[in-house]
């Protein structure tokens, strides 16, 4: 017997370059009786582009609780769902955890359309060895969390990838410089973007080019392994300004 309840599609969007969604992303979206997106404002330059006129509710981090059971009533009497957030892959650092799990335990269909993920982009930009990656979110925001966090992450022998804000990033390479120097390092910024950059070096070299500039823009911060192969081990010059 066919489900009565609709499905919930979870649904990647582009993190910069609008025209990097999939086929299969816009024809849900445009399918879809509902989109529930982190920010109905934000998502509006990507339904225009793609001519998208489904209506949109918002689900953010503070509306979410009481979203998830407005969304699961409609689920269940089979209305169809895609939820966006303002970028990238939703729940990755992004709201809908709850959503997607509250689904799953009441049957419904869940479905993930794939796509663009700031976090991946970056591994796949870095050049270090991503067969395993640890995966860090966002930085803390207090330098001695973050200290720790750094420690860490230096700790382990996988590359770490990390999410960083323009502010901080100067602050955070000149941490890693004092912890780990020699420590090789990539922040991609502006991914996808005109100014998309990979910034690639030692901490401290890193921490040297980043001194006193104005950064702007979107930023994931990679660090390579404490384990690294030969084919790393040869110097490596700092991409110039
Ligand atoms: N779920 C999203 C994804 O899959 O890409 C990530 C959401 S998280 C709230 C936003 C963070 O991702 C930004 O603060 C930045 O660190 C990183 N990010 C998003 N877009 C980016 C871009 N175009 N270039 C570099 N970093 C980006």
């Amino acid at each position: 017997m066919e489900s009565p309840h609709g499905t919930l599609s979870i649904v990647s969007t582009p993190i910069g370059n609008l025209a990097d969604i999939s086929q299969r992303a816009i024809q849900c979206l445009k399918e879809a009786h509902l989109v529930a997106c982190e920010d109905t404002r934000h998502s509006g330059t990507l339904f225009r582009a793609h001519d998208i006129q489904t209506r949109r509710l918002s689900l953010h981090q503070h509306n979410e609780a009481s979203r998830c059971i407005q969304l699961l009533e409609m689920l269940s009497i089979g209305k169809n769902i895609a939820y966006i957030s303002d970028a990238g892959t939703p729940l990755v650092s992004d709201p809908g955890a709850r959503l997607v799990h509250l689904a799953g335990k009441r049957g419904i269909e869940v479905e993930v359309i794939p796509g663009p993920c700031a976090a991946i982009s970056a591994l796949a930009g870095a050049g270090f060895p991503a067969d395993r990656f640890y995966f860090g979110g966002f930085l803390s925001t207090k330098k001695t969390a973050r200290t720790r966090e750094l420690q860490h992450a230096l700790d382990l022998e996988v590359t770490s990838v990390h999410f960083e804000s323009p502010h901080r990033i100067e602050s955070t390479l000149h941490l890693l410089s004092s912890l780990s120097p020699d420590r090789q390092l990539v922040v991609a910024r502006e991914l996808t973007k005109k100014f998309e950059e990979f910034r690639r070096g030692s901490a401290q070299t890193l921490a040297e080019s980043f001194q006193q500039k104005r950064i702007k823009g979107e930023i994931v911060l990679v660090i390579s392994g404490s384990r690294i192969p030969s084919w790393m081990k040869s110097p490596h010059p700092v991409t110039p300004d």
